[in-house]
């Protein structure tokens, strides 16, 4: 084949099928590849997505050729008459099919393993385009395409993340040829109790579009993530030490608010945080009826801190298990100020605990009103210190407000554990 000697700095990722553009299967493809990219220091800068369409996914074809070095595309090699990658890539490249004697030998011993016969449909498996290379699949029947479409390097590999993970680290990664000594290193900074544009005005010119590094933030559920990603001639350990400064320069900037660095969640910060001052956690939960639980659980070894919890959804519990008062919630309803302060010290004496959580809201579609719309979630946090309670306004269906109402509640209890933040959030409660 006409072998590209190009160095890969800048790749397209390509998802083709019907079924990601009409949304029923979500592509994870495209993430999986971007990562092993970026470990390599090759950045990709473009996804799509295609249907099973042979002129659209041959017009992407030939855009991308002119816009990166490298192409990985996903998806569209199996048997049937919807898989067009093989005649895409042809086409863009100016070439024809031909059948590859080699492929069409593994592609008869994975049958022949299976003891049967090969069905012919799956002899078109075998097809590449004549100046390409077949990419061996061992764990399926679809062999991937390594392709030069004008000197751009086209890989093209299956679409089950079964078959694409190995073929890319064995058989892909090995031939991408990414700029000697150029890396491209990432982290990520978890922040609670503060919001995007907050971040972004302590921040400042730390955001600043032109530094490197360069640092992001995305919202997602009660938690804002800040991106930090460094690029550029420089070893490992360089890039490493960027990230270190950046990332004092953030916490600096935010405090307390930032709670983990990488993919840790807000309720392994807590349990982390209990652990060192060996204290316990309790939860009293209305509305999001064991969710919170549940979160604390997921962190592994976190019956060091969490004693468990109490599931009170119906006034009764709420008064039998939780203490709350018959008068309060007949006087302020179950979803108030004074019930959440109620359930989170009664939780502290029912459980037998220093810190107790408690969650008391309107998670919808029903129930809501013009004083108390859905999405009103009162949140008790117990302490050592006293009670404090916060008011939150989520909008969403049902699913997402009883999510964000247990990020919400993690939040609360990763900022009353700081004391130093106790007295903000005091204020916060008066106003
Ligand atoms: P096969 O030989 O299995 O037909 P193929 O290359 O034709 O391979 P597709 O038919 O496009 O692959 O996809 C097969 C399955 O792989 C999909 O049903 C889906 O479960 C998974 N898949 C495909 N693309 C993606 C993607 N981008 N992200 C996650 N999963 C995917
Ligand atoms: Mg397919």
């Amino acid at each position: 084949m006409t072998q590209s000697q190009k160095v890969h700095r800048r790749a397209a990722v390509l998802s083709i099928g019907d079924e990601l553009t009409l949304g029923q299967t979500l592509d994870t493809n495209s993430k999986w590849v971007s990562e092993r990219l970026m470990d390599l220091g090759i950045k990709p800068v473009e996804h799509v997505t295609v249907p099973d369409d042979l002129d659209a996914h041959i017009r992407v074809l030939l855009r991308l050729a002119h816009e990166v070095d490298v192409i990985i595309s996903t998806g569209g090699l199996g048997p049937t008459a919807d898989d067009l990658t093989r005649q895409a890539v042809a086409a863009a490249s100016g070439d024809v099919l031909v059948e590859d004697v080699i492929s069409l030998e593994e592609i008869k011993a994975i049958f022949t393993n299976r003891k049967r016969e090969m069905p012919e449909v799956n002899r078109v498996q075998a097809l590449r385009p004549s100046r390409a290379r077949a990419i061996s699949n061992p764990h399926g029947t679809a062999p991937g395409i390594h392709a030069v479409i004008g000197d751009v390097d086209v890989f093209c590999a299956p679409g089950p993340p079964g078959e694409l993970f190995p073929m890319f680290r064995e058989r892909i990664s090995p031939l991408l040829r990414p700029e000697p000594g150029r890396l491209v290193r990432t982290r990520i900074i978890g922040c609670c109790g503060i919001g995007e544009s907050e971040i972004a005005t302590r921040l400042g010119s730390l955001m600043d579009r032109e530094r490197n590094p360069l640092v992001g933030t995305t919202a997602s559920g009660g938690v804002v993530t800040c991106r930090v990603r460094v690029e550029g001639m420089m070893s490992g350990l360089e890039a490493e030490g960027l990230l270190d400064e950046a990332e004092r320069g953030i916490r600096g900037k935010l405090g307390v608010h930032a709670f983990a660095t990488g993919h840790n969640s807000l309720a392994r910060a807590c349990v982390e945080e209990l652990k060192k001052r060996k204290q316990m956690l309790g939860v009293v939960e209305s509305c999001t009826g064991g969710m919170l639980g549940a979160a604390v659980t997921e962190v592994a070894g976190s019956s060091a801190v969490f004693v468990g919890g109490l599931q009170t959804y119906s006034n009764g519990l709420k008064e039998k298990l939780a203490g709350v008062k018959r008068e309060t919630l007949e006087k302020f309803g179950a979803v108030s100020r004074e019930v959440a302060r109620e359930m989170a010290v009664g939780g502290c004496a029912a459980l037998g605990c220093e810190w107790c959580v408690s969650v008391t809201g309107i998670a919808g579609p029903d129930g809501g009103s013009v004083e108390k719309p859905v999405g009103t979630v009162w949140i008790g946090i117990a302490g050592p210190h006293g009670v404090v309670t916060r008011r939150f306004a989520m909008s969403g269906e049902r699913q997402p407000v009883r999510q964000w109402s247990v990020t919400a509640a993690l939040g609360a209890l990763w900022m009353d554990l700081h004391q130093s933040d106790v007295k903000m959030l005091r204020e916060q409660e008066r106003r």
